[in-house]
């Protein structure tokens, strides 16, 4: 029997560990959840049969993964945890990280015997739900091989590389987001502002070479019915193409297009509010053109 734990239990998480309570009854595992908000934890172990713990309870976990925010939330309950992990465990973080923290806390678990791989995943609340995630993973493949069958919320698992390069292609997803959001957005305000149906300018362009998971179900299902229902926050969209920003940085690429659609992510972040859904970015894009995208 493993101990598996699961840390962080928001939109992702939530639905994430409630399939790796599943998994683990099937296969006589126990799984511990800890969550910032103690309630939400207790919620879970009465929803899905797993045990609210500290986050003492947690560290001496087999398997600890994590869906935070950003690293430095990681940071922060790694380093209370620090003296009670147990070497030989695995570390999953599956938060949307930044590439140069994996590095960094993967050399400190090390240091303990403790693996670290950087795990985010893709398919938003409707993929957790549905256990149907895809998984980025960097660091070692054979690390990999022995939590891969605890990654029972994935779809889909690629292993793209060393430490870092799951949070890298994470973060490079996540602009590449952000791009066909954004120009489709302006794109939009344009035809509105020309008198165009943008129902039927949509239908045109999703039968088209313009056509991006924006234009399919984004815009139509979020911003022309204007409910903008808050699934995946501004503020972390902005976040991760921010860290697609500093990727580019550090390998001293040029990547104009990303950081320009960071900066304006940023921009919507502070003027339509970090909370807000991420297609209410849109709202700026709006506010510039006097026009609604309806
Ligand atoms: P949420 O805001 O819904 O949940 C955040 C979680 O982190 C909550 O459990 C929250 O606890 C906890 N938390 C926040 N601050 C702290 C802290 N200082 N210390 C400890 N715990 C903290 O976020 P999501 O679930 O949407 O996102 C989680 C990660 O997954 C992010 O990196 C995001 O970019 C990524 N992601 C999100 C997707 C989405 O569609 N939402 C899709 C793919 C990736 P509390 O309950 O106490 O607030």
């Amino acid at each position: 029997m493993s101990t598996l734990a699961f840390l962080g239990l928001g939109a992702m998480g939530d639905p994430m560990a409630a399939h790796l309570a599943t998994h683990a009854r099937a296969h006589g595992h126990r799984v511990l959840v800890w969550n910032r908000t103690h309630a939400k934890a207790g919620a879970h172990a009465r929803a899905h049969g797993t045990q609210a713990a500290t986050l003492t309870e947690v560290a001496a976990a087999d398997v600890i993964f994590t869906c935070l925010p950003t690293s430095a939330e990681v940071d922060e309950v790694m380093s209370q945890m620090r003296p009670h992990l147990r070497p030989g465990a695995t570390w999953v973080d599956c938060t949307s990280g930044h590439p140069d923290a994996a590095t960094r806390q993967a050399a400190e678990l090390a240091a303990l015997g403790v693996t670290f791989l950087d795990a985010p995943v893709s398919g938003g609340t409707v993929g957790a739900q549905q256990g149907r995630l895809t998984v980025m993973v960097g660091g070692d493949a054979a690390a990999l091989e022995v939590v891969r069958p605890h990654l029972a919320f994935a779809g889909k698992v690629v292993h793209v590389g060393g430490t870092g390069a799951g949070f890298a292609v994470k973060a490079v997803n996540n602009a590449l987001l952000g791009v066909t959001l954004w120009a489709t957005g302006e794109g939009l305000a344009v035809l509105g502002r020309a008198g165009v149906n943008l129902g039927a300018a949509l239908d045109v362009i999703n039968a088209s070479s313009g056509r991006s998971n924006a234009s399919e179900n984004l815009i139509p299902q979020r911003v022309l019915t204007r409910e903008f229902p808050a699934t995946f926050a501004l503020g972390l969209l902005a976040k991760d193409a921010g860290i697609a920003v500093d990727l580019t940085q550090g390998v001293q690429g040029s990547a104009p297009v990303l950081a320009q659609v960071a900066a304006l992510l940023r921009a919507a972040q502070h003027v339509v509010g970090a909370h807000e859904d991420h297609t209410a970015a849109l709202k700026l894009i709006e506010a510039m053109n006097a026009k609604e995208i309806r």
